[in-house]
Formats: C-alpha cells, sequence, structure tokens
C-alpha cells in the first residue's frame, strides 16, 4: 500500500535522498510542519517545497563535481518561484534562462547571479538578447546560424561582445517520454554537430562574437545516464577540433535533464548523482575545461507536493472517480505526459484496505486526470491529498485554464513557514482584460 511504503522508506533512510513528505503521528509533514495545518492557513490547492531538500540536492551536485572547476547553472523552467530562486542563488547557484522573463526573475531574486547566466532557447527575441546582453551574462547558447547573426548584430549595437555557445544536437537517443527528448537529429533543438566547427570559423570573424563554450543538452527525466556519457564524449572531441582551429573554448555545458523515481520505490538521490558525474567524466576524458551544469528537475522535484482537498467520490457505472480542488491547470504533467505521481492521504489510514479509483480534477476536459485506476486509500470529501514529487515542472508549467487562480505557493525550512507565492485571486485573474 502506497501509504505505508512512504511511512517506511523515510524511517528507513533518513538521508538528503529521503522525501522531505514524511508521517508523524499519521500525519503528513513536509520538513516538521503537519500539512494539515498548512491547508487550514493557506487553503488548497497549495504548492509546499522543502527548501532544505532543495539546498541538499544542490549541495549533492557541488560535491560530486568538487574535483573539476564547475557552475551548477539551474534550470529555471523546472520551478521558477522566486524564493527557490533565492535560496539557490544565495548558496552560489548559476541560473539556465530560456527567456527574458526569466531573466528578469534571476535579477529580482538574486542580482549578483546575473554573471552566472546561461541563456538557451531556440528562439531568442532581439530584446531579451539585449537585456542578457546589458545583464553581461556567462554565456549565449546559441541554437542556429540565424541566432547567431542576431546576435552579432545586437553586440555591435550595443558596443559589447557576446560569448556564445553553439548548443549543438549530438544525435544520442536518450529513452524518456517524446515530448520531453532533445537529443535526435529529427528534434527542432541545436545544431547539427557535423556543421558545428564550419559554423564557429565563420563566427570568429566577427568582432562582436567571442566563440567561449560548446553547449549540449539531451531531453529531461533521463534515468540512464550512458547517453549523458556518449553525448559528452561528441562534445568533447569538437573542442579538440575546435581549439586545433585555434578557439579558445572556456565551457562545456552539459545541460540538464538527470531524472527522478516518480514511483514509491528507495531513491538514493546521492548515488544518482555519483553515476551521473561518473558518466560526464567518462565523457569528457582529460578535457579540463570549466563544466556548467543545468539541473532542473533533479533539484527540485521530489521537494515538493501539491495538497488538494477531495471535493467529491461518485460512481458512473464500474468506475469510481475522486474528484480533488487541483486540477490538470495546475498540475499538468499526467495529462501532458501520462507521467505518474504518487497520490497520498494526509491522514495516515488505520486500515490497509485500499479502493480503485481514478484521481481527478473538476476541469472539462477528459484529460484532467491525476491518474487513472490508481489504488488509494478510501477517502472522503473534506480528506486531504498530497501529490508527491511535483515540486518540477508544477506551478512552472500552470494555467489559468476554467478561469481557476493559480494555487498558493509556501517553502518549509524545519518548523518555519514562508509564503512564496499568495494565491491568485479573481482581480489577479481579470486584471489584463478589457471591455469596450
Ligand atoms: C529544460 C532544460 C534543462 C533542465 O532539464 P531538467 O530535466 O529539468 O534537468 C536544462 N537545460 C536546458 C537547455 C533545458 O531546456
Amino acid at each position: 500500500m502506497k501509504t505505508k511504503t512512504v511511512a517506511k522508506k523515510t524511517a528507513a533512510r533518513n538521508t538528503p535522498a529521503a522525501r522531505p513528505f514524511t508521517y508523524k503521528n499519521r500525519t503528513l509533514h513536509c520538513d516538521q510542519v503537519p500539512l494539515t495545518t498548512l491547508a487550514d492557513q493557506y487553503g488548497t490547492p497549495l504548492y509546499i517545497y522543502s527548501a532544505s531538500q532543495i539546498s541538499q540536492r544542490f549541495q549533492l551536485f557541488q560535491q560530486a563535481f568538487d574535483a573539476r572547476p564547475h557552475s551548477v547553472c539551474y534550470a529555471v523552467k523546472a520551478n521558477s518561484s522566486l524564493a527557490i530562486l533565492r535560496l539557490l542563488g544565495r548558496q552560489g547557484a548559476g541560473f539556465d534562462i530560456v527567456s527574458g522573463g526569466e531573466l528578469e526573475r534571476v535579477r529580482r531574486a538574486h542580482k549578483p547571479a546575473l554573471k552566472k547566466v546561461v541563456f538557451s532557447g531556440v528562439g531568442k527575441q532581439a530584446w531579451e538578447i539585449d537585456t542578457a546582453l546589458k545583464s553581461n551574462i556567462l554565456q549565449f547558447n546559441v541554437e542556429s546560424e540565424q541566432e547567431l547573426d542576431l546576435l552579432a548584430a545586437r553586440a555591435q549595437a550595443l558596443k559589447t561582445r557576446a560569448r556564445f555557445a553553439l548548443r549543438v544536437n549530438p544525435d544520442v537517443f536518450a529513452e524518456t517520454h517524446p515530448y520531453i527528448s532533445t537529443g535526435l537529429s529529427e528534434h527542432k533543438f541545436g545544431i547539427a554537430i557535423t556543421q558545428a566547427r564550419a559554423i564557429y570559423r565563420r563566427a570568429a570573424r566577427s568582432r562582436w562574437l567571442e566563440p567561449y563554450g560548446v553547449s549540449v543538452h539531451i531531453g529531461s527525466q533521463i534515468r540512464k545516464v550512458d547517453p549523458f556519457a556518449a553525448a559528452l564524449e561528441r562534445v568533447t572531441s569538437l573542442v579538440a577540433e575546435l581549439r586545433r582551429d585555434g578557439r579558445d573554448i572556456r565551457t562545456i555545458d552539459a545541460g540538464g535533464g538527470l531524472g527522478i523515481d516518480y514511483s514509491d520505490a528507495p531513491f538514493d538521490a546521492p548515488h544518482q548523482v555519483d553515476r551521473y558525474a561518473a558518466a560526464l567524466a567518462k565523457g569528457l576524458a582529460n578535457e579540463t575545461a570549466h563544466l556548467l551544469l543545468e539541473p532542473g528537475r533533479f533539484l527540485v522535484a521530489q521537494a515538493g507536493a501539491l495538497l488538494t482537498r477531495v471535493l467529491v467520490v461518485k460512481k458512473n457505472g464500474t468506475k469510481t472517480f475522486i474528484i480533488t480542488d487541483a486540477a490538470m491547470n495546475d498540475l499538468i504533467r499526467p495529462a501532458l505526459y501520462h507521467a505518474h505521481h504518487e497520490i497520498v492521504p494526509v491522514r495516515q489510514p488505520s486500515s490497509k484496505s485500499t479502493i480503485t479509483a481514478d484521481i481527478v480534477g473538476p476541469v472539462c476536459e477528459s484529460g484532467d486526470f491525476f491518474a487513472r485506476d490508481r489504488a488509494i486509500a478510501s477517502v472522503k470529501p473534506g480528506d486531504l491529498v498530497a501529490l508527491l514529487d511535483a515540486g518540477a515542472y508544477g506551478l512552472s508549467l500552470s494555467s489559468n485554464y476554467n478561469s481557476r487562480p493559480r494555487p498558493a505557493e509556501v517553502l518549509v525550512e524545519g518548523e518555519k513557514v514562508t509564503l512564496a507565492r499568495r494565491r491568485e485571486t479573481m482581480r489577479d485573474l481579470l486584471a489584463p482584460e478589457r471591455l469596450n
């Protein structure tokens, strides 16, 4: 039974790897705080994050790559909460951004981190490039020749030099959901690695462009580490060629993508990071360039849960539906990727008996589900349940579909709770609209 496993696992391994959501006195807690208290205080649906867990995951990365010059540039899109960016920024994180909006978030959260920003994305606009140039970010990860021309033009207009890396597409297959796989030539991402050398040669003739690094990112939620090694091996030989061509390559950006386990199986985070670091070391061989890492999900996913209240339990024919006050607009991963999230009752049930039900939201779409035919402890209207491992690609992928105000977010550290984002109001929802 799910609930039992959660309790057993956390009791067995009180390490940084364990999930921060554990039962104490038969009530699910985040760190030292009962989720019932958070529901009373902040309402539901509510995103809850353990700050301690996020810090621990970041430190795991720092330690695993200790032996070589490196920067961990957290991928902002996984969870772009200002409070989380500040937490990581103050510990020395850099950031991987994909838009001018994310750049602004880094500026507001922790301004000194601007110099450790890498700017990724296949469709950067002139205004976004301008702001990033003026902010003196570390490097632009360029994904097309057109973008490189635009970057040179904007750098010239601002009379500055742009440090860039080409994001190469290594044509390496990594097993994950097709929507989040990015490293094959059939994907829109990056520049074919076979063309990269010629493009660096051409770029080196521009006084507005500084060839600075090479970057790669093969996808997200990748559990096997061999594809990371294979991709980096290709990048490393490209770097050697570029050096022979006279380019002063300073950084190798290995991207993000290290996956987690969304099931209730034990998860040994330190071991996973070590495996990953070993795979990258293998791909890098004797290369000593400054290594950039862009983990997103791995740092924040398991630190977060979405707390929701059961509204209705109903039967249609043979099926049972548990309808919660959270919906696909709050957490779209199950609908978008058929992703699995463990769903556990906040009050630990005394009996081991379960029912089989679909756990769904109130949105008018049959795709609005969190789980289908799931064995779950019997719950009734008014009960609280938590969707675990919801810290990454949760609120950052949320919307106002069905005119639903977005949830609040809280950050928990030990016994301390801070509101990171208040619940949206009707006024927030309607503010940009005009009736003429
Ligand atoms: C999304 C993304 C990441 C982070 O991926 P995770 O799977 O969350 O680690 C890193 N780099 C780039 C370029 C990305 O697009």
